[in-house]
């Protein structure tokens, strides 16, 4: 692992810091599945703990009490070890320090670097300043120190209504950094938390609480994504404030979070589809959740594999989508055995073939892992409807009137008759095979440019199978619009009724394929014993090329 971060690190540890080993922590605030995004910094949180021989905690950063829920716990850690890591027993939730927390806030009103504020929310907006002008300093900031400790202490008690009081930092209402503007670390909110209960009538803000999590649990390097920059001033004047040395204490290091064209990796926007019955579910093949990324077929190598290639950067970047694929495409050509599956399927009578004759045929299971299978072939079978085109240009080396293309794993045959109904439709073909061509035959020395997978009318088991295109369209930088539920794109799922060759009848949820010439494919959870539901993961196709915009700073991966 070659990174920015790795060589801070590495510049740490040189310099005589941290020499008890590196910590890191993938703090999920649990309001939400987990999505692609949350991959890239679980990937690099444990990936650097396993790169330096340390340590990388789970911790449930859940110090706000009205949006969070268990189930969310539950998923994002059946998520993150089926990407392939472990916490071992360092699975923490912040709110189990909400104890120290207010002990810190009483340390830091004792050093005269924290006071109980009575403006109201808008006052305190209003004092702040801007960019271009300072703050203006509450009424309320000389209170002394004994004051702001009864007054805290009350305040903790209930005596005070949700909102009439909030605890701030002491710091300097003219800092050109507006989060240094004494920023409020707790605020009075009577609601009921998913882990403390009614413990607690106060809460501390994200900002307080972080640091203190991250020192609480010895972590070494604190990585978070480039919007917290500007907090790293009040992180770093927290732990110096308490006096934590800073030859151990966590620093907090920002990289670039990932975007993703054509998907949304904002949580509240993805709790919106789910709610408004925009897709089926967190676990939608379309959601770039974790959970609906693994039902669509994608693997946990594959995803690791794209976190390793994109990078780790400081600036934002826009990656495309058809990378994350080609992982996906890669990983599954090495993993997937290949089968034979007619999505849209024509008959196709073999009038030199017996009724009742079935011959069963040798298909590979794989080009370089080997195995096979038997494939029976009979007299009717079904063949793709695109490969059969009755006014054919030249160049069209599949199924054509007087034409000949092969069977995979079978016989050339040759289309004699194309049998139409009332409204010129074409319902049924009539070919006969070469019975001298069997692949891998003695006699099948015959070369012939096409070939076409099938599969037989009387074996073949009935499957749905679902199409997935993007859930979302986007411009063709690949950004999404402001109202993204106008971007939906209304066919991002077709149901296909396909036939299937028999050999996957009883496979499991989750097994791939590819079927030949279509694509890769998963078997969906769906599945029953009468009833086979397979998802597209991805198509054949597989090419992408790295394109740098210098003018906006990001990295735009596209596909041609
Ligand atoms: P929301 O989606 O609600 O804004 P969040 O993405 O910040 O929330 P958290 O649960 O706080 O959700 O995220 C846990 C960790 O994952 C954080 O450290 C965060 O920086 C990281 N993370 C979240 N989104 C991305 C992303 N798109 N790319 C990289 N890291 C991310
Ligand atoms: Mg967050």
């Amino acid at each position: 692992m070659v990174n920015f971060i790795q060589q801070e690190i590495d510049n740490d540890l040189k310099a005589g810091k941290y020499t008890d080993g590196i910590h890191t922590r993938f703090p999920p605030e649990p309001n939400g599945y987990l999505h692609i995004g949350h991959a890239k910094s679980v990937c690099l949180n444990f990936g650097l703990a396993l790169h330096n021989g340390g340590l990388c905690n789970l911790r449930f950063d859940d110090t706000n009490p009205t949006k969070e829920d268990v189930e969310f716990v539950d998923s994002i850690q059946e998520d993150i070890r089926w990407l392939g890591f472990d916490w071992g027993d360092r699975k923490f939730f912040a709110s189990d320090y909400f104890g120290k927390f207010y002990d810190f806030a009483v340390e830091l009103i004792k050093r005269g670097l924290a006071y109980v504020d009575d403006l109201t929310a808008e006052e305190i907006r209003a004092y702040r300043g801007t960019l271009t002008e300072p703050g203006k300093e509450s009424p309320y900031r000389n209170r002394s120190v004994e004051e702001n400790l009864d007054l805290f202490t009350r305040m903790k008690a209930g005596e005070f209504p949700d909102g009439s009081k909030v605890l701030r930092a002491k710091i300097d209402m003219s800092s050109p950094n507006i989060n240094m503007r004494d920023p409020v670390i707790y605020r009075i909110t009577r609601a009921t938390h998913h882990h403390t209960g009614d413990d607690w009538l106060i809460y501390p803000m994200y900002d307080f609480a972080h640091p203190l999590e991250d020192a609480i649990e010895n972590i070494t390097h604190s990585v978070c994504t480039l919007e917290f920059e500007d907090h790293r001033p009040f992180y770093d004047w927290l732990l110096d404030a308490l006096g934590f040395d800073p030859n151990t204490r966590p620093r907090q290091i920002e990289f670039a979070r990932l975007d993703l064209t054509n998907t949304i990796t904002s949580k509240r926007k993805l709790r919106q589809l789910v709610e408004e019955n925009h897709v089926r579910g967190w676990d939608d093949p379309r959601m770039p959740t974790l959970c609906g990324l693994r039902r669509r077929g994608f693997t946990p190598a594959a995803i690791r594999d794209f976190c390793e290639r994109i990078g780790v950067a400081k600036s934002n970047s826009l990656v495309d989508i058809s990378m994350l694929e080609h992982c996906v495409r890669e990983d599954l050509n090495v993993n997937a055995e290949r089968v034979m599956a007619v999505l849209d399927p024509i008959k196709v009578v073999l009038t030199n073939v017996d009724e009742n004759a079935v011959e069963y045929l040798t298909a590979e299971n794989h080009p370089t892992r080997g195995g096979s299978r038997f494939v029976p072939f009979t007299r009717e079978i079904f063949i793709e409807r695109e490969d059969f085109m009755e006014d054919a240009p030249k160049k069209f080396f599949r199924l054509k009137p007087d034409g000949e293309v092969r069977l995979k794993h079978a016989y050339i045959i040759k289309c004699n008759e194309v049998i139409k109904n009332s409204d010129g439709e074409v319902t049924e073909l009539h070919c006969t095979i070469d019975p001298t061509s069997k692949s891998g035959g003695a006699t099948a020395n015959r070369k012939i440019k096409g070939t076409i997978h099938w599969v037989s009318a009387k074996f073949a088991i009935p499957a749905e199978v679902r199409l997935y295109d993007y859930l979302l369209t986007t411009d063709e930088n690949g950004n999404l619009p402001e109202d993204f539920i106008a971007a939906l794109n209304p066919n991002s799922l077709i149901v296909k009724h396909a036939l299937i060759e028999p050999s996957v009848r009883w496979t499991a949820a989750g097994t791939h394929y590819q079927f030949l010439r279509l694509g890769y494919f998963v078997v969906d959870p769906d599945t029953t014993a009468d009833k086979l539901v397979f998802n597209r993961v991805v198509d054949l196709k597989s090419s992408f090329k790295v394109t740098v915009k210098a003018d906006v700073e990001r990295v735009i991966v596209k596909s041609r």
